[in-house]
């Protein structure tokens, strides 16, 4: 067989002619599905689905220890800088409420690190008062003087806000639900922000915001919250406040209540 130099070249031009073809012929196919799953993403969001937006959420910007979306971090410049510390209730020698062999000061702990990243992964500068099992004062001092080292932490950092993670006893194990404490008027926005956006994302009993005389509220010089995350003395409130799923829409209430928060300041 003679070989057509020419007759080849025609051929070979005409598959590259048909595979340049279908390369784009994909690409744009491709680019079509991506914005159509895009689309059908943003509609699931915006379908005010809660629980789900806070599982995607985390999974987003804390499990898989990446930053959040492109729209999320927009949203959310307004913690860029700012000074937050978190105070997980209890520790060491003192574990605060215990039942069904679970410690508060478990709950509170596990709640504030992972408030911690979420809030480092919008570019806040968080203090936590205590990371792992311990007090802060020194061992063995008066329960004033520990709180107290809890306050200090502000001073100290020249905080913004203060946010104290606690969880609820009552000799009622009927009584269950979310609360958020405050002292002071300049501590009320904080509170009821973060008491609307936590009931948002559990689902919880609204038992609502309510002005108090605790220590580290009285003591600060900041907008300053406590915050009751539910009640393990409640045994259906107790097995969500142990379950990671459940924490994780507790951090998400808690980070957007200090989002609006800090968004409704800047707009006055
Ligand atoms: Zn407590």
């Amino acid at each position: 067989m003679v070989f057509n130099f020419s007759c080849f070249r025609k051929m070979v031009m005409k598959r590259m002619r048909i595979l340049v073809a279908s390369i784009v012929l994909l690409n744009l196919l491709f680019t079509n599905l991506v914005v159509f799953a895009d689309q059908n993403y943003s509609t699931t969001i915006e379908k005010n689905d809660l629980k789900n937006q806070a599982l995607t959420y985390m999974e987003n910007s804390v499990l898989n220890q990446t930053s959040p979306n492109n729209e999320e971090n927009n949203s959310n410049k307004i913690l860029n800088k700012k000074i937050i510390v978190i105070d997980p209730g209890h520790g060491g020698s003192n574990p605060g409420a215990t039942q069904y062999g679970m410690r508060e000061s478990d709950n509170n702990l596990s709640v504030g690190l992972k408030l911690k990243k979420l809030l480092e992964n919008s570019g806040a500068k968080v203090i936590m008062t205590r990371e792992t099992d311990r007090s802060v004062a020194e061992e063995g001092v008066q329960l004033k003087q520990e709180l107290q080292a809890r306050v200090d932490l502000v001073d100290v950092n020249n905080a913004d806000v203060f946010i104290s993670i606690h969880s609820n006893a009552n000799e009622n194990a009927d009584v269950h639900g979310v609360m958020t404490f405050y002292y002071n008027d300049i501590s009320k926005r904080l509170a009821v922000d973060i008491q609307k956006s936590l009931i948002e994302f559990t689902e919880a009993t609204d038992k609502g915001t309510e002005k108090e005389n605790f220590y580290v509220l009285r003591n600060n010089k900041i907008p300053a919250v406590l915050v009751e995350m539910g009640f393990i003395t409640n045994k259906s409130e107790a097995i969500k406040l142990n379950d990671d799923v459940y924490r994780n829409a507790l951090v998400n209430g808690l980070y957007n209540g200090i989002v609006n928060y800090f968004n409704e300041l800047n707009i006055e």
